[in-house]
């Protein structure tokens, strides 16, 4: 949703307005990346690359890092330095029971350099992990200029290098000329430039008292129906999409404001709802071929859910691409019959973002298919968050070092949350395929039943730590150094 054709055409168009630059700049790139003998090359110095220029260089390679700040920008950073946060200055719960916070201790363990200076840069949030935002990318920028086998290189990267190792942590802003080149060098249909997410819920919050399987017509692949629907009568449909159109919005941003493209694929389900009374129910409510099973009628609209992982206990609210607050979207969709205690692991969003089709392109160790010595890291490779990014940052640079250094590059192991987002975004059905955030939905249930989202949350990061403790084993040299700070938050929930 939200990306493909649409996207490509926004991006073509920016394009054409950048060539000028891009080929006087290509020239200047190209020798930079010859200038020094083959090592692991870094595209883009952000959460992802920062971290994975120090994890290469940290397992002995020379590291290129390239980052075209200052003197060619994106829409959303305002300095020049490393790893800048662009929006909020949080990195979100830190509390060990809390998808965010597992991933974090993780993180921790795995001896990451961003966890350990914004540990180091932390502000008071509660038991969220927020940091002094131009203190945490200014510590981040000091230690990799002072690191030295780490090369600092101020320019735009234009190509996609040819030889060496390389890893490309471009970001949601990539640059449209290096865009480009992966467009053409992925293909176009599986590069993307928008973002529409409809919000996910963990289905065990879903009432089926009101709520029913089916396939519409009854044609899907499993007997009992491969959708859930929560049926409206006309009151509770008018109520809705009244809640909906008073809503609150996320303001766009000006660089996504100004582009004429940026809702033309996939509109928000409250700019649809603006287009008439009954636009919902023509559209993705319609209630065509499913009969409610309590009235053996057909309801006057449907919200349909889909299954969004392989587990099948993470529910998408299909056509439901929002952007309305996130505490709003909590708010009008648990006025769907059905929803009424929904539990929101994802919420919906619209907004730039550049992104490839992992499943399709990249291995689970983040190198691609179809070149071992190209690794995708960060949101470019579909993951999401900004610990998520810094994570990948970290695999892709362990791995881009090993693959330098001839050694079988690792995965990381699935119980743990880093392993879990990484086998989601290079598993999951690519025809599908949306970025993705730490959540406990990836990972596989428990074996005992425990009662309370606390206690479920404690027992899954104490086995998650305890699988990566194992995996450590085989790889001492992956895990923290002694100087590093401890691996469980200091901020209980
Ligand atoms: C407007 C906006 C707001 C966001 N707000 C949040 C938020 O509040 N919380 C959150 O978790 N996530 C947020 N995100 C997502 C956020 O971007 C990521 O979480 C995180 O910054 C991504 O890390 P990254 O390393 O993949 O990309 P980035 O941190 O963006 O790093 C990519 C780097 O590559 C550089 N670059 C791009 N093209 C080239 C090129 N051709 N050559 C050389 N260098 C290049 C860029 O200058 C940049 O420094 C937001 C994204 C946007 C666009």
């Amino acid at each position: 949703m939200g990306r493909g054709g649409e996207g490509n055409h926004a991006g073509a168009t920016a394009q054409r307005a950048t060539t000028q630059r891009a080929t006087t700049q290509r020239a200047t790139t190209q020798r930079a990346t010859t200038r020094v003998a083959p090592t692991v090359t870094i595209v883009g110095g952000g959460l992802a690359g920062s971290e994975a220029a120090w994890q290469a260089a940290r397992l002995g390679a020379e590291v290129q890092l390239f980052e075209m700040r200052p003197a060619t920008k994106t829409p959303a950073h305002t300095t020049a330095d490393l790893a800048e946060l662009v929006c909020s200055n949080s990195l979100g719960s830190d509390a060990l029971n809390r998808a965010p916070g597992l991933l974090k201790a993780e993180l921790r363990r795995l001896g990451s350099l961003l966890l350990e200076v914004a540990d180091a840069q932390r502000v008071p949030a509660g038991s969220a992990l927020a940091v002094d935002r131009e203190g945490f990318a200014a510590a981040v920028t000091a230690r990799l200029e002072a690191h030295p086998a780490i090369t600092l290189i101020r320019e735009e990267v234009t190509a996609i290098p040819e030889t060496g190792v390389v890893l490309l942590a471009s970001g949601p802003l990539t640059s449209p000329a290096l865009a480009q080149a992966l467009s053409a060098w992925t293909g176009s249909d599986a590069l993307y430039f928008y973002d529409a997410i409809a919000p996910i819920v963990d289905s065990a919050s879903i009432n089926f008292d009101t709520a029913f399987r089916a396939s519409r017509y009854a044609r899907g692949e499993q007997d009992a129906g491969d959708y859930i629907n929560c049926p409206m009568n006309e009151e509770e449909y008018r109520r809705f999409v009244e809640a909906l159109l008073s809503a609150e919005r996320i303001p766009l941003r000006d660089f996504e404001r100004d582009d004429p493209h940026f809702f033309e694929a996939c509109l928000p389900v409250e700019v649809l709802a603006q287009r008439g009374p009954n636009a919902l129910a023509f559209g993705p409510l319609r209630p065509v071929g499913l009969r409610d099973p309590r009235t053996g009628r057909r309801p006057y609209a449907v919200v349909q859910l889909r299954q969004d992982n392989a587990a099948g206990d993470l529910y998408n609210l299909v056509g439901f691409q929002t952007n309305l607050r996130y505490g709003e979207q909590e708010r009008v969709f648990r006025l769907i019959p059905g929803l009424e205690n929904a539990s929101f692991v994802r919420h919906g969003a619209m907004h730039r973002n550049t992104y490839i089709n992992a499943p399709r392109l990249l291995k689970p160790t983040l190198q691609f298919k179809a070149r071992d010595t190209l690794l995708c890291a960060g949101q470019l490779a579909g993951l999401e968050g900004y610990a998520g990014n810094i994570m990948g940052g970290l695999l892709a640079g362990v791995n881009a070092a090993r693959v330098q250094q001839g050694q079988t590059p690792v995965t990381l192991p699935p119980l743990t949350m880093s392993g879990a987002l990484i086998a989601y975004i290079t598993q999951t059905d690519p025809d599908r395929f949306q970025p993705m955030k730490a959540n406990f939905g990836l990972l596989a249930p428990l074996e005992d039943v425990l009662r309370g989202k606390r206690a479920r949350g404690e027992a899954q990061a104490h086995r998650a730590l305890d699988e990566l403790e194992s995996w450590l084993v085989a790889f001492p040299e992956l895990a923290a150094q002694s100087n590093t700070t401890d691996v469980l938050p200091t901020q209980p929930e």
